[in-house]
C-alpha cells in the first residue's frame, strides 16, 4: 500500500513526487509512487513546448495561473541551482507594432500598459515598458516597425525534460518509486479490512494493480479522462496543438532575449527565443485537434509560424531548421488550473487543465497539492536531510584544463561520440547508470545532448544504439527512437537507396 500515488510522469507529477519525498509520516519514510504510461518520464506535453519560466504578468489577477506562475518561477529559479538543470534568466519582451492600422496599433500599446499594471499587481518585479529605441538597441534584429515592448526581466528559458528528470530523479533519490509502462485503466474506492473503516484507492493499469490512501491526478491531455473514472464530470479538457521550428545554432544568437507579440484570446502568440543548447526556437501557433495523441506537425502549421515569427524578428533564416515539432495544451473548459479534491472521491486529487504556464508553475503547484493532502488527513513531517542536490557532467562546458583533468581519470571522457555537441561516450554511460536510465536513443538524447545538433545523430546514433543494446542485453533491432513501436533497424542488410 503506498500513501500518495501520482497518475502522470510530466513536470506537475514529478513536482509533486520531489515535494512529497522531502516528508515523513510519524517518523517513517512517506511511500509514494509515480506511474505513467509511457517509457520514459516528461513523454507528454512536459517535452514538448517553449520551455519558458514566464514572468507571470499574463495570467489573470487573482486566478490561481497567476498566483502560482509568480510563486512557481521564483521556485524553478532556486531548484534550477539545486538540482543542476539547464537555464538562463535572459528576460523577456512583449512587442507592441507601429504597422497596421492605426487602431491596432494604438490598442497594442494600450495592451502593454495593461500587460505591466496586471504583472504589478501579480507581483512580477522590475518591469519597464520600453520605448522604440530603447526597444532596438536591447535587440537591434528586432522588426523597425517595433513602436514599444515590455521587459521582463526575471522571464527565464530551461530545459524542461532535465527540469522534469531531475525533480523525478531526486524524488526517487529520496524513496519514491516510478512504475513506467503502466497505463491507468480504472480506479476503485476499496474498504480495507472487515470492520476497518479506512478505505484505499486500487489503481488498476494494463500491467498491475496498486494501492494507495492517496491518488494525485497529474495526467495532461487526459486528466479529464481519470478524473470521470472516480467522479460525475465536472470539467473537459480539449487539446489544443501548437508547433515549431528548431533552428540551428546558426541563428541561436539573433536575439537574446525571449520575443513575444501581444497575446490574443487564442493564447501568447508565436514567440521567438533562443534556447539553453544555443539554438532558436519559433512558436508555438494554436489550434483545436481531436487527439490527444496527435503530435503531428503540417505544413499549414510550419508556413503560419515562420510569418508570425517574422513580424517580430525579420531576418530569421527559416532554411536552418533542424527540427520541427509540436505539443498540446490540456485546455480545459474555464480559464484555470483546476487543483482541487473531486467531488465523491475522498483521497482523490485533480491537477487538470493545466496549460501554460505549467512548467513556470509546477513547484508550486506540487506545494498546493501538499496542502491538499494534509487537509485531507495525510500529517506529513519535513524529513531531517532529504537529499536535494544533483549533479551531472556537461563536459562540453568545462575549461580545456578541466576537461585534461577528467580524461586522465577516466578516459572514455576522451571519446567524443557526438561531434556536434562535444558529448563523450563517459556522460552517455553515466546516464545509463543513472537513478532514471534512458532505454532509447531519444531518452539519451534528452540527457545528455548527442544528436541535438545539426546532423540529429547521424553519426552518433549508431554508436549510443550499440550502447544501449549492451546495456539492456538486447539485439539492436529491438533499439527504439522514442516512443514504443518507434523501431530503428527494421530488417538486415537494407540500406537507403537499394
Ligand atoms: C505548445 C505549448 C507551449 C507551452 N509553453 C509553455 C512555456 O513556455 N512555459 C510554461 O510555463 N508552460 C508552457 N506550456 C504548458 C506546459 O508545458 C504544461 O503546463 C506542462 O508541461 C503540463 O505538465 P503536466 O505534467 O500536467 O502534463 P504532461 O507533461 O502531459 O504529463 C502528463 C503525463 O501523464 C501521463 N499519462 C496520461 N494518461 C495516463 C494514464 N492513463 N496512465 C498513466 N500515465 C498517463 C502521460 O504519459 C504524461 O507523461 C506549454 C504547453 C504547450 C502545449
Amino acid at each position: 500500500m503506498f500513501d500518495v500515488l501520482i497518475i502522470g510522469c510530466g513536470v506537475v507529477g514529478a513536482a509533486a513526487a520531489y515535494e512529497l519525498s522531502k516528508y515523513q509520516i510519524r517518523g517513517k519514510a512517506l511511500s509514494v509512487a509515480v506511474l505513467d504510461k509511457e517509457n520514459d518520464v516528461s513523454q507528454g506535453t512536459s517535452k514538448a513546448n517553449s520551455a519558458i519560466i514566464h514572468a507571470g504578468y499574463d495570467p489573470p489577477h487573482g486566478s490561481l495561473m497567476a498566483a502560482l506562475n509568480v510563486e512557481g518561477s521564483r521556485l524553478v529559479r532556486e531548484l534550477c541551482v539545486k538540482l543542476d538543470i539547464p537555464h538562463r534568466q535572459c528576460g523577456s519582451l512583449v512587442l507592441a507594432f507601429s504597422s497596421g492600422p492605426r487602431e491596432t496599433c494604438l490598442s497594442e500599446e494600450q495592451h502593454l500598459r495593461k500587460l505591466f499594471e496586471r504583472g504589478e499587481r501579480n507581483g512580477v518585479p522590475d518591469m519597464e515598458i520600453l520605448s522604440r529605441d530603447a526597444a532596438l538597441a536591447l535587440e537591434p534584429n528586432l522588426s523597425g516597425d517595433v513602436r514599444a515592448a515590455l521587459l521582463a526581466p526575471t522571464a527565464m528559458i530551461i530545459s524542461p525534460w532535465e527540469f522534469t528528470l531531475a525533480l523525478m530523479e531526486t524524488a526517487l533519490r529520496n524513496g519514491a518509486e516510478l512504475f513506467l509502462n503502466r497505463e491507468v485503466i480504472s480506479l476503485k474506492r476499496l474498504q480495507g479490512k472487515a470492520g476497518d473503516a479506512e478505505t484505499f484507492w486500487r489503481v488498476t493499469t494494463d500491467k498491475d494493480s496498486f494501492d494507495a490512501r492517496y491518488v494525485i491526478n497529474a495526467a495532461g491531455v487526459y486528466s479529464g479522462k481519470i478524473h470521470n473514472m472516480v467522479s460525475p464530470q465536472s470539467f473537459e479538457i480539449y487539446p489544443y496543438r501548437g508547433e515549431y521550428y528548431l533552428l540551428d545554432k546558426s541563428e541561436g544568437k539573433l536575439v537574446n532575449h525571449i520575443i513575444f507579440q501581444c497575446p490574443t484570446p487564442a493564447g501568447k502568440g508565436v514567440l521567438v527565443a533562443p534556447t539553453v543548447h544555443g539554438n532558436l526556437i519559433a512558436g508555438p501557433n494554436s489550434g483545436s485537434c481531436d487527439d490527444e495523441d496527435d503530435t503531428a506537425v503540417t505544413a499549414a502549421g510550419m508556413e503560419e509560424v515562420a510569418g508570425k515569427a517574422k513580424k517580430s524578428v525579420p531576418s530569421i533564416n527559416f532554411r536552418a531548421n533542424i527540427r520541427n515539432f509540436a505539443g498540446l495544451r490540456a485546455a480545459a473548459d474555464r480559464d484555470d488550473f483546476i487543483i482541487a479534491g473531486a467531488e465523491g472521491a475522498p483521497g482523490f486529487f485533480d491537477a487538470a487543465g493545466i496549460k501554460s504556464p505549467g512548467l513556470s508553475a509546477a513547484p508550486a503547484i506540487a506545494k498546493r497539492l501538499l496542502e491538499l493532502l494534509t487537509a485531507g488527513g495525510l500529517a506529513l513531517e519535513p524529513k531531517e536531510h532529504p537529499v536535494d542536490t544533483r549533479r551531472r557532467v556537461r563536459f562540453a562546458d568545462l575549461s580545456p584544463g578541466d576537461r585534461i583533468k577528467l580524461v586522465q581519470k577516466n578516459p572514455a571522457y576522451g571519446r567524443v561520440l557526438c561531434r556536434c555537441e562535444t558529448v563523450t561516450e563517459s556522460e552517455i554511460l553515466d546516464s545509463l547508470a543513472a537513478p532514471i536510465p534512458p532505454r532509447t536513443l531519444d531518452g539519451v538524447k534528452r540527457r545528455c545532448n548527442p544528436g541535438m545538433g545539426r546532423c540529429q545523430g547521424g553519426f552518433c546514433g549508431p554508436r549510443i544504439l550499440e550502447l544501449l543494446a549492451d546495456r539492456y542485453n538486447l539485439e539492436p533491432e529491438e533499439i527504439l527512437q522514442d516512443r514504443s513501436g518507434s523501431y530503428i533497424l527494421t530488417a538486415e542488410g537494407t540500406s537507403i537507396g537499394t
